[in-house]
């Protein structure tokens, strides 16, 4: 089993074909200390989502290792792996069911008061107490209960209860209303806070808070460095 991690991630040396000759990923190099926010941007195919997939040991590399704490992920069980890293998705996974059913999500010793705590931590809690139910209402899968912002700070909420060192998030790019926008930059921020982050990141704030910022271009990674630095060249 990994043992309980701080969440210092390595790539080393990755490489990685879906198909034959055709490599998704090419030398990536990334060593990433516990605690630290990185920002994923590059244009669509350039191997976002599947740096995140070798993370996850969705796939291993066909050259190279992913580390984690210092322990090759191969070397590990996947579920003590996937029970330390957290996933959001871009299409945020709402199931029918209830909003506390949503954010406990298989974390059945959460208690009401524990998932109220990280509803309020993300600014979730107000829409949700003036729901017909409060945090009883049923939700459906595909329903409108919920606009796109608001199942986005539902899925930051169960993110926050599951309190996991690594945190993987596939920002959502639709658009979403100015006051909600502001909600979920801050809920982002705190639930950030802590933890090792992997975000794909459509957000310009998100990019600019980010301690790294890697650029992928067909596979490679072009660039490193912060806002600030990248800005002054
Ligand atoms: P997007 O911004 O669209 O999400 P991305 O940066 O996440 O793009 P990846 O999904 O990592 O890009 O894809 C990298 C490359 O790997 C692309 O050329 C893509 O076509 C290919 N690819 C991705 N998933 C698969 C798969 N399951 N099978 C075969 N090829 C794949
Ligand atoms: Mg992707």
């Amino acid at each position: 089993d990994l043992p309980h991690v701080q969440g210092n991630v390595k790539f080393k040396d990755l490489v990685f074909e879906y198909e034959p000759g055709r490599p998704a990923l090419n030398r990536i190099n990334l060593d990433v200390t516990a605690g630290q926010s990185i920002a994923l941007v590059g244009h669509t195919g350039s191997g976002k989502s599947t740096i995140m997939n070798l993370l996850c040991r969705f796939y291993d590399p066909n050259e190279g290792v992913v580390e984690v704490d210092g322990h090759d992920i191969r070397q590990v069980t996947i579920h003590s792996l996937r029970s330390q890293i957290g996933v959001v998705l871009q299409d945020t996974f709402i199931f029918s069911g209830t909003i506390r059913d949503n954010i406990r999500f298989g974390r059945l010793n959460a208690t009401d008061d524990e998932i109220e705590q990280v509803a309020k931590a993300v600014h979730a809690h107000d829409f949700i107490a003036k729901l017909p139910n409060g945090y009883d209402t049923e939700v459906q899968e595909r329903g409108n209960v919920l606009s796109m912002g608001q199942r986005q700070l539902i899925s930051f909420a169960r993110a926050l209860l599951a309190n996991p060192r690594v945190l993987i998030l596939d920002e959502a790019t639709a658009s979403i209303d100015t006051d909600t926008e502001l909600k979920i930059q801050e809920a982002l921020k705190t639930l950030l806070a802590g933890r090792t982050s992997f975000i794909v990141a459509h957000r310009l704030s998100t990019i600019r808070n980010a301690d790294k910022i890697v650029v992928l271009d067909h596979g490679r990674m072009m660039e490193i460095g912060n806002h600030d630095e990248l800005m002054k060249e």
